[in-house]
């Protein structure tokens, strides 16, 4: 069988979700592969390159459907896609299923077999398959750069010969799997990083990473913020009252903030606010990741870089992943070479869609016409 990559088409994606290496990889499983030419292209890969590797090139979106039997993508199709797919073929791409009925239902309706990379379950033997961390890993470490090339100072202390430079102050805020990232890239560009999340347990690996967790004079703190499954629930009002009273607090010597902070299932709480933005210096730099989901900045504006009355510029990016189009299409191309690995038991270039593998049914959203999300709760853990 065929494996078959189209090249994006939603405005300013530079993604692949194959690679000249997932493609040998993917040979070694038996499968033959195919992309659209250009497909690689605004991620360093070229035709040439596919071909080296044995990949078959061919013109336009409609050759490559009709030659591969799973069609592998970094964004969710269009419906114009979707009219556009020949019947009974198998998806592969991001869906987020919840937010998308029409495209489900337009899916369903073309008895498309179709596997959201973002439904892949969040247990230990999915890891490797876990596109939404290795897209998080790329925008938490790009958040970091983004915000230093708008700042215009070191982020590490120095004694020079022509002065004494202080560390810049990072803050971030939210410490999941982007915000982890920043952390890391923060502490080690040398900036004295602080560091919130309403999950109290991860206060230890804040601090083991060489960054400062901010702590709230509240007694409920070691309960309040963590739902089961390592997410957050929404503050109650008297927690979320503390934790702005110390953003205020802290805002005025804080030189980068990074909000990172998200709930599943809501629009992004506002915890960086209009009045904190106005205490900040000059020159200092806010880089929401919560912006697509409308943000943790008050002043944040989707897709935009905008500089507020007091010059504190304000990154309200949605599509950081894609600014590290190489790195992030081998680490998504990979995903995918695992999840092909999952779906192909024997190694036969043939694709097995086992039912009872909780990380195939989780991802598994449209089957033999039918809509299968939202799945059962996985049986591992
Ligand atoms: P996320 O993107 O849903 O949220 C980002 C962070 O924001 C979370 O840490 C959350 O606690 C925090 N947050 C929410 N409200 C906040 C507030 N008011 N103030 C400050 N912070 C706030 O999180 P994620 O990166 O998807 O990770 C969620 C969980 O999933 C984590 O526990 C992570 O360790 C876990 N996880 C597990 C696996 C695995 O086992 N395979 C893989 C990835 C992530």
């Amino acid at each position: 069988m065929k494996i078959g990559a189209l090249r994006e088409v939603f405005e300013g994606e530079r993604r692949v979700a194959l690679t000249p290496e997932s493609a040998g990889r993917l040979q070694k499983l038996g499968y033959d592969c195919v992309i659209e030419a250009g497909a690689g292209a605004a991620a360093s890969f070229s035709d040439e390159a596919y071909r080296a590797a044995g990949v078959e090139v061919v013109e336009g979106p409609a050759a490559l459907w009709a030659a591969a039997d799973v069609v592998v993508k970094v964004r969710g199709p269009s419906l114009e896609e979707v009219a556009a797919a020949p019947e009974g073929k198998t998806l592969i791409s991001f869906v987020w299923p919840a937010q998308n009925e029409d495209l489900l239902k337009a899916m369903n309706e073309k008895r498309l077999t179709v596997l959201a990379m973002d439904m892949v379950p969040r247990i230990s033997r999915a890891q490797k398959m876990d596109a939404l961390s290795s897209m998080a890993n790329i925008a938490g470490y790009r958040a970091v750069i983004e915000a230093g090339a708008s700042f215009g100072r070191f982020f590490t202390g120095q004694v020079t010969a022509a002065g004494k430079v202080p560390p810049a102050k990072v803050l971030v805020v939210g410490a999941g799997v982007a915000g982890l990232a920043a952390i890391g890239t923060s502490v080690s560009l040398g900036a004295i990083t602080l560091a919130f999340d309403v999950r109290p347990e991860v206060a230890e690996q804040i601090e083991s990473m060489g960054a400062e967790f901010v702590y709230l004079d509240f007694e409920e703190e070691l309960t309040d913020g963590a739902e089961s499954g390592g997410y957050a629930k929404p503050s109650s009002p008297e927690f979320r009252e503390k934790q702005l009273e110390k953003f205020r607090e802290l805002a005025p010597e804080i030189d980068i903030v990074i909000t990172t902070a998200l709930i599943p299932g809501r629009p992004a709480p506002k915890l960086w606010t209009e009045d904190m933005v106005r205490a900040m210096k000059p020159g200092s730099v806010v880089v929401d990741l919560a912006a697509e989901r409308g943000g943790n900045c008050d002043l944040t504006v989707p897709d935009e870089k905008i500089v507020s009355e007091n010059g504190v510029t304000v990154v309200g990016y949605t599509d950081f992943p894609s600014r590290m189009a190489t790195q992030a299409s081998n680490l998504y191309a990979t995903n995918i070479r695992h999840m092909m690995d999952d779906l192909t038991p024997e190694k036969d270039g043939t694709p097995d869609v086992n039912m009872e593998d909780d990380v195939i049914r989780g991802a598994l959203v449209c089957h033999e016409g039918e809509i299968t999300f939202p799945p059962p709760p996985p049986k591992v853990k």
